[in-house]
């Protein structure tokens, strides 16, 4: 789990405006005619989603709006999909995120409503509820917001995500399979509402058995430097490699990425160090 870049709202009206605007379609009037005022009105959400950094809130569901205008916003955001008008705003949202912020597994294929479209109608459009996800993380985020706190998901734009080392993986090795349990540090240095969301976030979107499946393919890529760091420096020699590439991945992605947690985790691994990885990681 990691931060992105927040994106610009400069172009917030610009981009409402144009996704309600009325059209003609099948000879059925589309969209709705806003005034500056009902504009003004979203935008006043706006603020509010920003300031209260995304957290769920009654006013951002738009009770006061004109329903017409509710549900123009809402399929505004169909015009966000390839070769249509607000195309450019999904291609600027997804431009260098590079793995899926959430579990870093895969790239982010699809834009996630934090606040979801469902029921915050006026913040359909709003570049940042916008949020690129993997499909599997997408899917699996429920399309509502729980009313406790702690089931809430941080927010990649809004929400500081704790630059410390908050991921940890225990290791077990038996009957020639590598079991990594992901899990978040009770002694990380994050408040407990802080360790709680991140936990639920684990659970809710199954990191560990997503992980699980990703782990021996990537281990695979790891087998020759493990064995020659071996036959060089003994159980020091793998330790050193592991810490060292762990290191390289916590910079190329992120401290809390499962790659670099992984590597920590097998470099403090005395059993794994001393040789196990021979039989995980057979030549
Ligand atoms: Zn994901």
């Amino acid at each position: 789990m990691r931060g992105l870049p927040c994106p610009s709202r400069d172009e917030a009206r610009a981009i409402l405006a144009s996704a309600i605007e009325p059209y003609i379609h099948g000879g059925v009037q589309k969209g709705y005619a806003a005034t500056g005022a009902e504009l003004d009105s979203v935008g006043a959400m706006f603020d509010a989603y920003d300031v209260g950094l995304g957290a769920p809130a009654e006013l951002m569901k738009g009770a006061g709006l004109s329903p017409q205008l509710r549900d123009a916003i809402y399929n505004g955001y169909e015009f966000t999909q390839a070769g249509r008008k607000l195309a450019s705003l999904r291609a600027s949202l997804m431009a260098g995120i590079e793995l899926c912020p959430i579990c870093g597994i895969a790239p982010p294929r699809e834009l996630d409503h934090h606040l979801p479209r469902s029921a915050y109608h006026p913040l359909a459009v709003y570049p940042r509820n916008l949020v690129p996800l993997c499909h599997d993380c997408n899917q699996s985020k429920s399309t509502s917001v729980a009313d406790d706190p702690a089931q809430h998901f941080f927010h990649p734009y809004l929400e500081g995500i704790p630059a410390v080392s908050f991921l940890r993986a225990t290791i077990s090795i038996h009957n020639g399979g590598l079991v990594a349990d992901f899990d978040i540090d009770p002694n990380a240095e994050v408040e407990a509402i802080v360790r709680t969301r991140l936990a639920f976030v684990l659970e809710r979107l199954k990191l560990n058995e997503r992980y699980a499946r990703e782990i021996n393919i990537y281990l695979t890529s790891q087998v020759t430097a493990v064995r020659m760091s071996f036959d060089w420096g003994g159980a020091a020699g793998v330790r050193q490699y592991l810490l060292a590439q762990a290191g390289i991945e916590s910079g190329r992605f992120h401290l809390n990425h499962w790659q670099p947690v992984l590597l920590r985790s097998l470099a403090a691994h005395d059993g794994f160090c001393g040789g196990d990885f021979a039989v995980l990681l057979p030549a």
